[in-house]
């Protein structure tokens, strides 16, 4: 399991380009609640177009507002410009506040279901008066929606399809929240004399980017004082079940699911790989028993002949695959994709461990928007045993990150040279520059070629069309100083989904072009994530796995970069941070 505890939460300010976000969400949002009150068509539009163009602003809005040039933005006039100062400044916009007030919360709520546009919603409320999901919900299920003018049998149903939709999205969080949360459970159970063996199982065992709930596993002689411990747990919000041999609790802040379960040592086994799932390689496991005259479920392996059944395994996880004499499979694997037949060859892949890492490629210093000094990232890197350390700053036209100019690149340059002289751990001068929304780099080939090490990314734009995104990435791709893309589908959790782009065309050029994809190890992030990750192995591309350290204690969070790269089936030979830092250095000169 990951070591955690110590990995801090919190959203990077390489995330700028936050505010020209966050202004274009107050607009979009704007515009809405004048949409379900029915107000002027061209003032709505004139909000939409106002939040379009500061989105696929390459620079941030602060500097306009600095210089007083909002105006030179398209669609942005006198009135809107004063409305982007206030929120700058102030962080609100009263008219949107007091606009909030004048619509009904729960129609905001139901903008969420996918589809469901403010027209549609609208229409729905003037009809039924409906102002809920709930309602919502209620309506469409005894089908009183299609009675609403220009809503069909098939609205209603897509209308139930987005509201299960909505539902499952705002059940998941990233792994580490979820890690953590799990972790002050099992340590306080692990307090009390009668727990004996526990675990914890389901997608988080599996170290699964996004966690639904945490079921955790226990073996006990007293379960009732086992499940007391657990539901006094001071992290409980709500207690949804406290029985002998099952507790639920809503626990933290993210209000999850926390179920206990007491099983029989017997079955430890067989209950720890039952729940850890996933489902779809529950299922394989269960016609692979079948096969074999045996049956398997959390209570056992059972061999079966006739009206017969005797137990044969389950003591042990590990007990259950020798007995269909496959190799150990990790809970990271168990997804059904191949890692059964895999393990059926006893050829399942040596998978990327913690300690093959040698170096983090993305480490952010005081030079931009990092709190650590490059000296004391010197000797952190050092302790955690690093040959190397990429250090990554923003480049000149991310102001609100405070990007380096030509100037400080230089300064930079000399202080790393003066550490190196004395450091075990090697420096890499090393930017994390901006691609514009052209495709075009930061800086000019003449200071590109003075780092050692360019990463490369996108921060601004990323409502543009696919096509334009994929031509952007594909040409800092093409740039022969670029060496790694940083975050390459620029999913924020709770934030941003990933944008639209064609990563298979840009793993193409990638692998050609010998520039290496990036796991961002930040647990909002998760970019790439495994499925992608795969993908990009599949075309010959390198991974990378850059912790996005903005203070030192992030440098731990290369374990969530880990696990991502495990589920993706990568091995050291998959991953340039296993290079040693000759071979690492070979690998970065392309001319
Ligand atoms: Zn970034
Ligand atoms: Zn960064």
């Amino acid at each position: 399991m990951l070591a955690r505890g110590k990995i801090i939460l919190f959203l990077n300010l390489c995330d700028f380009g936050m505010k020209n976000q966050e202004v274009a969400r107050i607009f979009r949002d704007t515009a809405t609640m004048l949409e379900l009150k029915g107000e002027n068509p061209f003032r709505i539009r004139a909000y939409e177009r106002a939040a379009q163009n500061i989105e696929s602003l390459t620079d941030a809005i602060e500097s306009y507002v600095a210089a007083g040039t909002l105006t030179t933005i398209a669609g942005i006039g006198k009135d809107l410009a004063a409305k982007i100062k206030e929120i700058i400044e102030t962080g609100k916009l009263t008219y949107y506040q007091e606009l909030k007030k004048e619509v009904p919360k729960g129609l905001v709520a139901m903008l969420e279901i996918p589809g469901l546009g403010p027209k549609t919603v609208k229409a729905i409320y003037d009809a039924l008066k409906i102002d809920s999901v709930e309602k919502l919900e209620v309506a469409a299920k005894s089908g009183k929606l299609a009675n609403i003018e220009g809503i069909r049998e098939k609205t209603q149903e897509n209308i139930l399809k987005g509201i299960a939709l909505v539902k499952q999205a705002n059940m998941r969080i990233p792994l580490a929240f979820a890690a953590s949360i799990a972790d002050s459970f099992v340590e306080e159970l692990k307090k009390n004399k009668y727990t004996g063996s526990i675990e914890v199982a389901g997608s988080l065992r599996r170290l699964k980017d996004t966690v639904r709930d945490v079921d955790i596993l226990v073996t006990s002689e007293e379960p009732a004082k086992v499940m007391d411990t657990f539901v006094k747990n001071p992290l409980v919000e709500r207690i949804l079940a406290h029985g002998e041999t099952k507790s639920s609790v809503i626990a933290g802040e993210n209000n999850i699911q926390v179920d206990l379960r007491v099983v029989s040592k017997e079955n430890f086994g067989s209950a720890l790989m039952y729940f850890t799932g996933s489902k779809e390689f529950n299922i394989r496991m269960r016609s692979l028993a079948l096969k074999r005259d045996c049956k398997i479920s959390e209570y056992g392996v059972f061999k079966t002949s006739g009206k017969e059944e005797k137990w044969v395994a389950g003591k042990q996880e590990k007990d259950i695959f020798s007995f269909f004499n496959m190799e150990y499979i990790t809970p990271e694997l168990r997804e059904d994709r191949g890692e059964i037949e895999a393990a059926l060859k006893h050829e399942l892949p040596h998978l990327l461990e913690l300690k093959d890492i040698k170096g983090d490629f993305h480490v952010h210093s005081r030079y931009s928007d990092g709190t650590a000094q490059i000296s004391e990232i010197a000797f952190a890197v050092q302790k955690r045993g690093y040959q190397y350390v990429g250090v990554c700053d923003h480049s000149r036209s991310l102001k609100i990150a405070n990007g380096l100019s030509i100037k400080e690149v230089h300064q930079k340059k000399e202080e790393i040279q003066k550490i190196n002289e004395k450091s075990n751990t090697r420096l890499l001068l090393g930017t994390e520059v901006e691609i514009d929304s052209q495709g075009k780099l930061d800086y000019p080939a003449s200071v590109l070629k003075e780092f050692d090490l360019v990463v490369a990314a996108i921060h601004s734009g990323f409502k543009q069309s696919k096509a334009q995104l994929t031509r952007r990435m594909v040409k800092a791709c093409e740039n022969k100083y670029v060496n790694i893309i940083a975050h390459p589908t620029g999913k924020l959790w709770g934030v941003r989904e990933a944008y639209d782009i064609d990563l298979d065309e840009v793993f193409k050029v990638a692998a050609d072009c010998r520039v290496a994809m990036e796991i961002n190890c930040h647990p909002q992030r998760v970019d790439l994530n495994d499925i992608n990750a795969m993908r990009a192995k599949k075309n010959g591309v390198k991974i990378s796995l850059g912790t996005d350290s903005h203070i030192l204690d992030q440098l731990s969070i290369m374990e969530l970069g880990v696990s991502t790269a495990r589920r993706s089936w990568l091995t050291k030979e998959d991953v340039l941070n296993c290079m040693n830092l000759e071979e690492l250095l070979k690998w970065l000169k392309k001319q």
